[in-house]
């Protein structure tokens, strides 16, 4: 390269650089207590120098500046009656967040830790993820901070209708599909969806995905997200020359994704040794018996101490972050964001770890994930790796809209596809942009390239 050449490409790269900076300190000034949403914000356009500095033409249509806005949010009041009759009050939120590449598309969560700055970093992250998957589907978040735990099945389908008597108003198949998250699962999507159909007066398959299999659900979407994340390792392992087969695997949480990473992992010959609910971690040198832990969450006592009833072998350890010390070759974070810190991070290598897969979305901290990537750790992230969920969600749409049913074996087939495809396309990326084998920037910007394109051709909108 000439020195001509050699200057023109550094200036390009500053002045990406500079107007990276005043981004995102102009999205700090607009969101000050927005801390999950900030680092969300952060974690993506740090990786898009290289693209800014390539193709400017981004920045003169203020791709970034339209994106970090939620194109609509919605808050909403949910009021309901509990089993003693007394009158509650919760928040419903939903972030319809960019519909570039088609209905906002993303799940809702009922947590009691939910907020506006969660709902928007779970909606941000989910614009890039749709995109990652190939499905025509954009980014959208919601929930309430209803926590559906320790209420009656009806004081849950009271507080569903009355969510939905608003909700209703600002969904629909072609507009927005929301699905479940924490705290959402088959019965509150069925309530959900009951109330729908009654205040429209039609019956929309659509609208709602992660639904019962007897009126418009997808086989294959329970174990879609868990499964499509050892997918997604297993393109990365093998990419090395490594597979599953004898490797000893810690799984954190013990709910949806986690369970079916369990399974799969299980599968492919891993040892799962150690999984978690929020309270505490059990630890199985033999291997987690999954008949034991999926027996638990369905009678309902879904604490994962109660392992250690049939398996006095095992041992339980209070606190959940100790299954981080664990020794383990692979970790899957399946729990919740943030449960990587960069000192847990700092034990998981001291011990060994060789792979992270993130199956929650951002589970690791951002110093946790620089220590892995700095450790030449194989680190793969959320927004990759546990795209298998909504791309199901996706081929659930298709379903309903064609009014046919496919069968496990075709939908899990697709998924392994997809999954490969979002390896490929986020390692081609990276290499593409001058960060070969980082998977945190070659998703990042494999995401954002279609996005930002669909953006430019559809006008300032
Ligand atoms: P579930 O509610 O089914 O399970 C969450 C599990 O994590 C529970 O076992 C819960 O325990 C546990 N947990 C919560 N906080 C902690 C903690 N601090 N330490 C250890 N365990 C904890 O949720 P999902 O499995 O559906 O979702 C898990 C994550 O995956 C979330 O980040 C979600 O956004 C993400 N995700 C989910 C998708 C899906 O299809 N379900 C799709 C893509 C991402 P407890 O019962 O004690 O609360």
């Amino acid at each position: 390269m000439s020195t001509i050449e050699t200057t023109l490409k550094s200036d390009k790269q500053k002045k990406a650089n500079q107007y990276i900076e005043k981004i995102y300190n102009a999205t700090e000034q607009r969101n000050p207590h927005e801390s999950e949403f900030l680092q969300a914000v952060k974690e993506i356009v740090d990786s898009l120098a290289p693209v800014l500095a390539h193709h400017p033409q981004y920045m003169d249509s203020g791709i970034l500046e339209r994106l970090l806005e939620p194109e609509k949010s919605i808050s909403f009041r949910v009021p309901w009656v509990d089993d003693q009759g007394k009158v509650q009050v919760n928040r419903g939120y939903r972030v319809q967040f960019n519909s570039a590449l088609g209905p906002y598309k993303g799940g809702l969560r009922f947590h009691p830790s939910v907020n506006e700055s969660i709902v928007k970093f779970l909606g941000f992250e989910q614009i890039f993820k749709n995109s990652l998957t190939g499905q025509p589907i954009g980014g959208g978040k919601g929930g309430s901070d209803f926590d559906p735990k320790d209420k009656s099945d009806m004081e849950v389908m009271r507080f569903c209708q009355s969510f939905m008597t608003e909700l209703y108003k600002h969904i629909g198949p072609e507009t927005d599909v929301p699905a479940g998250d924490v705290g959402v699962n088959a019965r509150e999507i069925g309530y959900m969806f009951g109330q729908y159909k009654k205040m429209r007066g039609a019956f929309e398959a659509g609208v709602l995905t992660g639904k019962g299999l007897q009126y418009g659900g997808s086989l294959a979407r329970t174990e879609a997200t868990g499964y499509g994340l050892v997918y997604f390792v297993r393109e990365m392992l093998e990419d090395k020359g490594f597979d599953f087969n004898g490797k000893t695997v810690i799984v954190s949480g013990s709910g949806n994704v986690s369970i079916y990473a369990m399974e799969k992992a299980a599968e492919y010959g891993a040892k799962v040794v150690a999984c978690s609910d929020s309270d505490g971690c059990i630890y199985d040198e033999n291997g987690i018996d999954l008949a034991t832990i999926k027996e638990l969450k369905e009678t309902g006592d879904d604490r994962v101490s109660a392992y250690t009833d049939k398996h006095p072998n095992a041992q339980y350890l209070e606190d959940c972050s100790n299954i981080w010390s664990i020794p383990c070759d692979i970790a899957l974070p399946c729990a919740t964001q943030n449960e990587i810190d960069e000192e847990t991070a700092k034990t998981l290598i001291d011990n060994g770890v060789k792979v992270v897969g993130e199956g929650a979305n951002m589970p690791s901290t951002t110093e946790a994930v620089d220590l892995f990537l700095d450790s030449d750790i194989l680190f793969a992230p959320a927004k990759a790796a546990n795209a298998g969920g909504v791309a199901v969600s996706s081929l659930e749409m298709s379903q309903n809209s064609s009014k046919l049913m496919w069968t496990f074996e075709d939908v899990d087939e697709k998924l392994k596809e997809i999954m490969k495809n979002i390896y490929q396309n986020s390692i081609q990326a990276a290499s593409d942009y001058g960060t070969p084998g980082n998977l945190v920037s070659g998703a990042n910007i494999a995401g954002f390239i279609k996005v930002a394109d669909a953006m430019n051709a559809q006008g300032i909108i």
